[in-house]
C-alpha cells in the first residue's frame, strides 16, 4: 500500500526544518547495553527545544503553509507537547498561534505555552469546548488548525529522527518508539525501513488505555477508554476518520510492548539514576520495556527517548521512591 509519507517527503521535511530544530545526540547506554548482551542507544529527543519531538512535525508543518494560511495564524487546543511545539514554531516564523483551552488547565501549563508566544484563549470547562473554539476559528476567521499527528507533514517531520538514528548506527537491527497516535512511529518507521529493511520497529504503549494496538487488533480505528497514566502524554485515540498514521503502524509495526504503571515509573526511575536524564512517562517506555524484560534484542537497538516534560513534584517522588500506583478507576 502507498502512504503519503515517503523517504522523500521525510528527506525534503529534514532540510526545511535543518537549523529550526536541535539535530538530537544519540548516545551508547552501557548500563542498558550490559542488560541487553546487545548495544543499546539513546536517541535523546528529551535535549529538542520545547522538551520534546513535536516541535519536529510542528515546525515542518508550519513551514509547509501556503503563504494564504501563515498571513492568519495557526489555531489549537493541545496544552501538551504538540501546544508547545506549535507555539514556539509560530513565534519563529512570526505567525499567530492561538491555543484555546478550558477553564480547567493548570496554570503551569496555561503559562508553559504563553511563554512560547501563543496567544492563550480560555474556553468553557472541557477539552471539547476548546476544540469548539477552534473549529470557530478555522470555519470563521481562516486559521489553520494543526493535528497533533494524523498529517503528512507532522509525520514527515518526525521522521527526520529516523534518517538521524541510520545516519549515527547505520547497522541498527531495532527501533523502539514511544506509540500513542503513531505519529512519531510512522514518520520514523517510513525512513528506517527504507533505509535499512530488515530493521524491526517496535512500538510501546501503556497497558491503560493502547488505542493504537486495540486499533490494529480491531482492524480499524477503535475509541479508547482515557485513564490516568504516568504516560500521559500517549493518552487518547488515534481519531476514528483517521487517514495516515493507523495504516502506516498496519503495514510497518513489527511488534506491541504494554508497560504497567510500575514499568513506567522504573524507567523514569532509572533514566534519571543511570542516565543522568530526566524523562518524561511517556518518553521512557523503551526503556522500561527493555528493563521489564519485554523486548528481544538481538542487535543494535535504539530506543527513542520522545520528551521531558514532566511534572518536577511528580518526577521527585518518582525518583525518591516515593511514588505508589494509584488504583485505576476501572
Ligand atoms: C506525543 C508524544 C508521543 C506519542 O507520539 P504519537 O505521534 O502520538 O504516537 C510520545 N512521547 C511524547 C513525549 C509525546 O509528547
Amino acid at each position: 500500500m502507498t502512504h503519503a509519507v515517503t523517504l522523500a517527503t521525510i528527506h525534503a521535511a529534514a532540510e526545511r526544518i535543518a537549523g529550526e530544530v536541535v539535530r538530537t545526540p544519540l548516545v551508547p547506554s552501557p548500563t542498558l547495553s550490559e542488560r541487553a548482551g546487545a548495544p543499546v542507544f539513546l536517541k535523546l529527543e528529551t535535549r529538542q527545544t520545547t522538551g520534546s519531538f513535536k516541535l519536529r512535525g510542528a515546525t515542518n508543518a508550519v513551514l509547509s503553509l501556503p503563504p494564504e494560511a501563515r498571513k492568519v495564524g495557526i489555531a489549537a487546543a493541545s496544552t501538551g507537547n504538540h501546544g508547545r511545539g506549535l507555539a514556539h514554531a509560530a513565534a519563529r516564523q512570526g505567525l499567530r498561534c492561538i491555543v484555546c483551552m478550558s477553564a480547567l488547565v493548570p496554570e503551569n501549563k496555561v503559562a508553559a505555552i504563553r511563554t512560547l508566544g501563543a496567544e492563550i484563549r480560555i474556553v468553557g470547562r472541557s477539552q471539547d469546548d476548546a476544540q469548539d473554539e477552534v473549529d470557530r476559528l478555522v470555519a470563521e476567521e481562516g486559521f489553520t488548525a494543526i493535528p497533533p499527528f494524523d498529517h503528512p507533514d507532522v509525520i514527515s517531520g518526525q521522521g527526520s529522527i529516523g534518517l538521524e538514528i541510520v545516519a549515527d548506527v547505520a547497522d541498527v537491527e531495532q527501533v523502539v518508539v514511544p506509540l500513542s497516535g503513531g505519529g512519531l512511529f510512522g514518520g520514523i518507521a517510513a525512513a528506517v525501513k527504507a533505509l535499512r529493511p530488515l530493521a524491526r520497529m517496535t512500538g510501546v504503549s501503556m497497558e491503560r488505555g493502547p488505542a493504537m494496538q486495540l486499533s490494529l487488533a480491531a482492524g480499524r480505528p477503535v475509541p479508547v477508554e482515557e485513564l490516568p497514566t504516568l504516560a500521559d502524554s500517549l493518552g487518547g485515540g488515534i481519531g476514528l476518520d483517521n487517514r495516515h498514521t493507523f495504516a502506516l503502524a498496519r503495514d510497518l509495526l513489527d511488534e506491541v510492548v504494554l508497560l504497567a504503571e510500575a514499568e513506567i515509573a522504573a524507567a523514569i526511575d532509572h533514566a534519571y539514576a543511570a542516565e543522568q536524564e530526566i524523562v518524561e512517562g511517556g518518553g521512557a517506555v523503551g526503556i522500561g520495556a527493555l528493563l521489564a524484560g519485554k523486548l528481544t534484542v538481538s542487535g543494535p537497538t535504539v530506543l527513542v527517548v520522545s520528551g521531558r516534560n514532566i511534572d518536577m513534584a511528580l518526577h521527585r517522588r518518582i525518583v525518591s521512591g516515593a511514588w505508589e500506583e494509584t488504583p485505576c478507576p476501572a
